[in-house]
């Protein structure tokens, strides 16, 4: 593997500054495994900053010419690279993702992407820097707040769940049975595509109870409940979060969910008193246009028409004609149902086996008890947790996940099958444009396919020539 080593510079006693011995292991370790070393980066340690952030270290992974050259960054200790905390190790993972790099850590023998009991350990290891980044007292005087509260919940218990007493007398949350049935169905609803009014609607419909007993669902407390922890198994307690309830759904769909609330809310308000646009992200088409292509069009003139924003100085547009709105909406609508013949290829979500799900909790309580454990204490409380996880994956877990399936439609057949909503997102993925030619036909091109107003006979020949 060609590897380019972080390492921590020091100031010695002398006033030279250079690589303590601990750091020159890193060196051996990458010699010793026959590794190509193709450069190596020396910064003063700066724990609070990310890696681009690193004067050295910042050529390496921010510069095409310097990240083609390495497979892999290795470090003694995960602060050598990042923050050691949540969101810099997140950065670092999303770094490592998104340029397909490894990255080693040495001193633990870990390496991130990895599976099974090796991604185990990742997570544990980065519990345990994340812990010695942390100010010693602070983190005594939080478990010392921990033992005193031990563990009962506070507060009302979310929908779909209950609160229960424990033989020790500790408050818990338990799903009811309304909550196991209705809780993946709400999230998976969200996750695919659906509003939270929609969803509120079909909560209606089917007659389920709210917390206040009622039959009524509002948009709401739906979205409410999208971003709530606690139904991925997190429950917030006095300024942390603790594991202490049984997740209905898993962190990765509620992750899924909340995104889809999130790309809504970014979409405009979900009012119904005006049917909306089917094209939210069209852009002006016309060859006169100065925008050449990239001005965004917007509903005008009682919602009609879509007419040229225009950019900049030219906040008017560029003046020419405005494209009637239902015209483009239907020739959108039946030129990709024509010539859209690509396979949909649709995300499902795989709720994992039960082991899966086990394995699941298991690795998340894991860490949070690694997170609270006194130092002594780390060793003796993982080997308890691996031997359990070891025995989950022996099983065969399954864990939850999303897999892509084969639906059987074509992406126009897709298209059509869609309510507004769906369709303003699926559209909102592609380019369209739209304009007025000089004999007044609407005119539209699909990630540069184009089909105009005219009778289907010219739009089948367009689409023909398209192919
Ligand atoms: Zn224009």
């Amino acid at each position: 593997m060609k590897v380019v080593v972080a390492a921590r510079l020091s100031q010695f006693g002398d006033g030279k500054t250079g690589l303590d011995s601990q750091e020159r292991e890193v060196l051996i370790w990458a010699r010793t495994h026959g590794h190509e070393i193709m450069g190596v980066a020396l910064d003063f340690k700066s724990g609070k900053s990310d890696l681009w952030e690193r004067p050295n270290l910042r050529k390496w992974v921010t510069e095409q010419d310097f990240l083609c050259q390495y497979d892999a960054l290795v470090a003694l200790k995960v602060d050598r690279l990042t923050r050691a905390d949540d969101e810099g190790v997140d950065r670092l993972k999303k770094w490592a993702r998104d340029n397909h790099k490894t990255i080693v850590i040495t001193s633990a023998d870990v390496r991130f992407p990895s599976e099974g009991m090796e991604g185990v350990r990742w997570d544990m290891y980065i519990r345990m820097a994340h812990q010695e980044w942390l100010d010693i007292r602070e983190r005594y005087g939080r478990m010392q707040s921990v033992k005193h509260d031990a563990g009962s919940i506070v507060g009302r218990a979310p929908w779909g769940y209950e609160i229960i007493r424990l033989p020790d007398g500790r408050k818990m949350i338990e799903p009811t049975p309304d909550g196991r049935e209705w809780v993946p169905k709400i999230f998976g609803w969200v996750a695919e595509g659906k509003t939270a009014a929609k969803v509120a609607e079909m909560l209606t419909d089917a007659k389920v109870r709210t917390s206040q007993g009622l039959t009524r669902w509002h948009e709401a407390s739906v979205a409410t409940m999208i971003k709530r922890p606690t139904y991925s198994g997190m429950r917030a307690r006095k300024g942390r979060t603790a594991l202490e309830c049984e997740p209905l759904v898993s962190r990765a769909l509620q992750d899924k969910a909340i995104a889809k609330l999130a790309a809504r809310a970014r979409l405009g308000p979900s009012g119904r008193t005006q049917p909306k646009a089917l094209l939210a992200k069209l852009k002006c088409g016309h060859p006169d246009c100065p925008g050449e292509g990239d001005w965004p069009m917007y509903r005008a003139a009682g919602g009609k028409w879509y007419r040229c924003t225009g950019k900049g100085p030219q906040r008017k547009g560029c003046g020419n004609p405005m494209v009637p709105l239902e015209e483009a909406d239907n020739l959108v609508l039946y030129a990709s149902g024509y010539w859209d013949s690509k396979p949909y290829i649709a995300q499902r979500f795989v709720s994992g086996n039960d082991a899966g799900i086990r394995l699941e909790r298991l690795r998340a309580e894991m860490a949070e008890a690694v997170r609270l454990a006194p130092a002594d204490q780390i060793m003796d409380i993982t080997t308890g947790y691996m031997e359990r996880i070891a025995a989950l994956e022996a099983e065969g877990s399954i864990l939850p996940h999303w897999e892509d399936v084969e639906t059987g439609e074509t992406e126009g057949e897709h298209l059509r099958s869609l309510d507004l909503d769906g369709q303003r997102e699926y559209l909102g993925r592609k380019d369209i444009k739209a304009w007025k030619d000089a004999e007044g036909r609407t005119c539209i091109t699909i990630d540069g396919v184009l089909a105009r107003t005219g009778g289907p006979t010219l739009i089948a020949e367009v689409a023909d020539q398209n192919r």
